[in-house]
């Protein structure tokens, strides 16, 4: 269920799928169910699971992935009916986040991420094994290790409070590094641009084919997970800063937008975003909506106006020549551009020079 329209739930089942397939997982089935709102039981409704359980069975699949957020009740629920393991959307996308994430900050980061989408989920195992140690708090053993009338599932999320707060605290220190390396750019005064957009839009590439540097170009969801910075030159000499950013997915979990707030934070400070869009995606103005929702959310918490956003429109060597036509009349102002043939990179490069003011000018401006 996703309370859209059939087109809507279509585009996140593939997505779901080949998000799955990025986790390492074979995609067996899919299975489309409409509601007006989701079953309260079990997500899905009691018709839907027992058809479910049918597939399961069927295909001998292992696992079932929902496409959505399940409440810890109902996903227990679904499991008792389906008989194997029911995870959500957004445990996969935590996931694959985590198999991804390289530099330090960003690992930590997604540990943060994890522990925060597990705390309220630990009641059901935190339940049965309280029930092995007889139900009674502070009772049968865990010498030391619980406080007086604490119970298994108490002790289990003090520690993993107390993780959380360790891990905060190394992030800030990790982010104060970051801060003083970007202070130093700043006073440098080299203009900064942040390319934001939907995962697999084509990001890494333009970052390639614009600085002429060996980013890692994979087509799975979530390549780019840490922010890679670039120089590149403008035409007119100038040099200027290219930061890739994480790509973004429908539904991002809320967790993972606190949990990268501060690599986002890059966005913040850019003297331009460049947004790329996929235009051979069948619904590029739903990719736009959502990063713009997420770069709304990151740009609140901060004081700096936003930056200016520039739209370019990638892919155009495949994309379908009546998309093209009327993502040109709804977007006037997009660069349009392959990152594949090259075509349109000037175009960007004279676009990007303009757009980036030169800040020596300003400075002379300014002097009596
Ligand atoms: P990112 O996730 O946004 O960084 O996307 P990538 O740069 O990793 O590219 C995702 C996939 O799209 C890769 O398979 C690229 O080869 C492909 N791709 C990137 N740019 C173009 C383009 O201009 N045309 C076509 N046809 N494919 C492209």
């Amino acid at each position: 269920w996703t309370g859209g329209t059939a087109g809507q739930a279509e585009a996140s089942l593939a997505e779901l799928a080949a998000l799955a397939e990025t986790a390492g997982s074979e995609v067996l089935e899919g299975l489309v169910q409409r509601r007006d709102k989701p079953d309260a039981a079990t997500y899905i409704g009691s018709g839907k699971a027992d058809e479910l359980r049918q597939v399961v069975v069927a295909t001998g699949a292992d696992t079932v992935i929902c496409d959505g957020e399940l409440t810890p009740a109902q996903l227990t629920a679904l499991e008792k009916v389906v008989k194997v393991k029911v995870i959500d959307r957004t445990a996969l996308i935590l996931d694959i986040f985590a198999q991804h994430a390289t530099s330090r900050e960003g690992k930590a980061q997604v540990s943060l991420a994890q522990m925060e989408y597990m705390l309220p989920r630990l009641r059901g195992w935190g339940e049965s094994m309280s029930r092995q140690a007889g139900g009674r708090a502070g009772s049968n053993g865990g010498v030391g290790l619980r406080g007086p009338g604490e119970t298994k599932i108490e002790t289990d999320r003090r520690r993993i409070r107390e993780r959380m707060a360790k891990l905060r605290r190394e992030i800030k220190a990790m982010k104060a590094a970051r801060d003083t390396k970007r202070t130093r750019r700043l006073r440098n005064r080299i203009p900064s641009v942040a390319i934001v957009g939907y995962t697999n839009a084509g990001k890494s590439s333009l970052l390639n084919a614009l600085t002429g540097s060996g980013v890692l170009v994979q087509n799975a969801l979530f390549a780019t997970l840490d922010p890679t910075t670039r120089r590149a030159a403008l035409p007119d000499g100038r040099e200027f800063v290219l930061t890739d950013t994480v790509g973004f997915v429908r539904h991002l979990p809320t967790q993972l937008v606190e949990a990268f707030r501060s690599t986002l934070e890059e966005v913040a400070d850019a003297d331009l975003l460049m947004h790329v869009v996929d235009g051979s995606d069948p619904l590029p103005t739903e990719q736009i909506k959502a990063v713009r929702e997420v770069v709304t959310e990151v740009l609140r918490e901060s004081d700096a106006p936003a930056p200016p956003e520039l739209i370019v429109v990638n892919k155009i060597d495949a994309a379908e020549p009546v998309m093209l036509m009327q993502l040109r009349g709804l977007l006037p102002d997009a660069v349009f551009v392959s990152a594949r043939t090259g075509e349109g990179l000037d175009e960007l490069r004279d676009r990007l020079a303009g757009l980036l003011e030169d800040p020596d000018v300003e400075v002379e401006v300014m002097l009596p």
